[in-house]
């Protein structure tokens, strides 16, 4: 077996120790006879891996009491469509931030359920930095203020978090677990497991309970946050397999002494590709240095006529999935939590023999 560095952004690399765990569990889960994806999500063994998963998210993030955390399916961009749903209530507009491409996927799904006002937008300046705050053109009215702190496909990240008094709801996506955060700045947040919390097909939601139950009636059982509370995240079949997973990337999570130990990691991480990428005058990145992403870092070559030898090259090398998204072009490096610095030190390594050979 030989297992490549995988720069993917997602469905991104999950831990290895994380995976041998699950596949060595994978015919007979702890002497029951059965895997867990062959478990009834009512048994007292999936409620105990359920309410674990559950127990160590709220540790890692320190979330109190006061927030429910919900296990839900359908991606962040079913949440695109909930958030308005449940947190517009009587109120007849939101406050958005436009700051990429999620952010304006997040925007146009808004729009269908009441006013969008998007107090801040970089398009103009091709989302290579964050609006100042102090330009940002706020409704002290408005249900929420929706924004998204990580733009993973632009590789743009909020390193702050803006006071105002209407409750924030984020999508933290590729950002969620990467560091600490003060999970009470926030109404809501929410993330789809596939960057840094497991496999697709889990969707984890924080949302701050006073927020709980001013849904439109017409919402969807599906993507309401009370039914799902209401039921302990078990209104229908919850994705079993996927929350057992990301319950051992928390305990993996845990063993590495948490998101201020992480967080240092990936910093070091970061540094040095950053580094590299700016010392170099081969290599580019496009974003404002104060607002470059911690996860998803985007870069060019000098000719893009290079760009497919360079993303064979990085292939044959065992350093997969370094294509930038298709609406940007070039390469992205994404470095979630699984994606050791063994993995960055053999990307720039890679990165400076290509340099070399194209003299
Ligand atoms: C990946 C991503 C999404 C889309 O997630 P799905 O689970 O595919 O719906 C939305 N927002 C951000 C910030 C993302 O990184």
């Amino acid at each position: 077996m030989s297992r490549r560095y995988n720069f993917c952004a997602g469905p991104a690399a999950l831990p290895e120790p994380v995976l041998t765990r699950a596949a060595s569990e994978m015919l007979d889960w702890q002497g029951r006879g059965l895997s867990v994806m062959e478990m009834s999500h009512r048994s007292a063994e999936y409620v105990s891996i359920h309410d674990a998963a559950e127990a160590d998210f709220r540790q890692l993030l320190n979330i109190s009491n006061d927030y429910a955390v919900l296990f839900l399916q359908g991606g962040a961009s079913s949440q695109f469509s909930a958030v308005p749903l449940n947190l517009l209530g009587e109120a007849s507009s939101a406050d958005y931030v436009n700051t990429g491409q999620w952010s304006k996927k997040a925007i146009a799904e808004a729009r269908r359920y009441g006013e969008v006002n998007v107090v801040a937008s970089a398009e103009a300046d091709n989302f290579a930095s964050i609006p100042s705050f102090a330009d940002w053109q706020i409704d002290p009215d408005a249900a929420y203020l929706h924004y998204t702190p990580n733009e993973t496909i632009g590789g743009v990240e909020f390193d702050w978090t803006p006071r105002v008094d209407v409750p924030l709801a984020v999508d933290m996506s590729s950002t969620i677990l990467s560091r600490p955060i003060d999970v009470s700045q926030y109404g809501l947040i929410y993330a789809g497991a596939q960057k840094n919390i497991g496999p697709a097909g889990l969707t984890i939601v924080v949302v701050r309970r006073d927020l709980l139950g001013r849904a439109r009636p017409e919402t969807p059982a599906m993507l309401n946050y009370k039914t799902a509370d209401d039921n302990g995240s078990m209104y229908n079949t919850p994705p079993t397999f996927a929350v057992y997973l990301a319950g051992l990337v928390f305990q993996w999570l845990k063993e590495q002494g948490g998101l201020e130990a992480i967080e240092v990691v990936n910093r070091r991480k970061a540094e040095k590709l950053y580094g590299y990428i700016d010392d170099s005058d081969f290599y580019a990145n496009p974003v404002v240095v104060h607002d470059r992403s911690l996860m998803n870092i985007p870069f060019t070559l000098a000719d893009p006529e290079l760009d497919k030898l360079f993303l064979a090259e990085a292939e044959a090398a065992g350093l997969l999935n370094l294509k930038g998204h298709r609406s940007v072009g070039g390469m992205r490096a994404s470095i979630y939590n699984a994606v050791s610095e063994d993995a960055v030190d053999a990307l720039i390594g890679f990165m400076d023999g290509f340099r070399t050979r194209q003299g």
